[in-house]
């Protein structure tokens, strides 16, 4: 108990102010996001949107995994998703490093062996993008009117770049 108070009273001051009561959860804008896990990414914020208008699956370097797929499919049918996004990032740490390296930091930080721990490290972006997108738009209960667009976000301009 404790652990918790500086959010906990940042939440009674939202909650006070809070005006999405009775929201229907639907994807208002018909957007959905998969992107990365990192601090410096607004999503929402990035592309103009704000609370209730997308759907956002948030990873270590915004990979389309299966997990990902299971949301954009309830998105798409049951949510409102006409367009995905699929946002990983520059200067991402799922690229900057090795699995061997990422295994040793862990298990530094945690004391004991972490070289079972798999973190699906990304030697190429752009390729793992391609990966991704195809993913999505080759599933099969993701139909073809749904647009899917791959980007790469920039952390140091704020600037979405269009890839695929
Ligand atoms: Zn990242």
């Amino acid at each position: 108990m404790g652990d918790f108070d500086d959010l906990l009273a940042a939440n009674r001051d939202y909650a006070a102010r809070f005006d999405l009561a009775g929201f229907d959860g639907i994807a208002h804008a018909g957007v959905a996001i998969v992107t990365c896990m990192d601090s410096r990414l607004d999503p929402l914020n990035m592309v103009g949107l704000k609370a209730g208008d997308a759907k956002i699956f948030r990873n270590p370097g915004g990979r389309v995994t299966s997990p990902a797929l299971e949301a954009l499919v309830l998105g798409v049918h049951l949510l409102g998703v006409q367009r995905i996004l699929i946002i990983p990032h520059t200067r991402c740490a799922m690229n900057l490093h090795t699995e061997q390296q990422l295994r040793e930091k862990v298990g530094e930080s945690a004391g004991v062996d972490a070289t079972w721990q798999a973190f699906g490290v990304i030697d190429d972006p752009i390729a793992a993008l391609e990966d991704d997108v195809h993913r999505v738009q080759s599933h099969p209960l993701i139909p073809d009117t749904v647009v899917v667009g791959g980007f790469m976000y920039d952390v140091d301009t704020g600037l979405l770049d269009q890839k695929l």
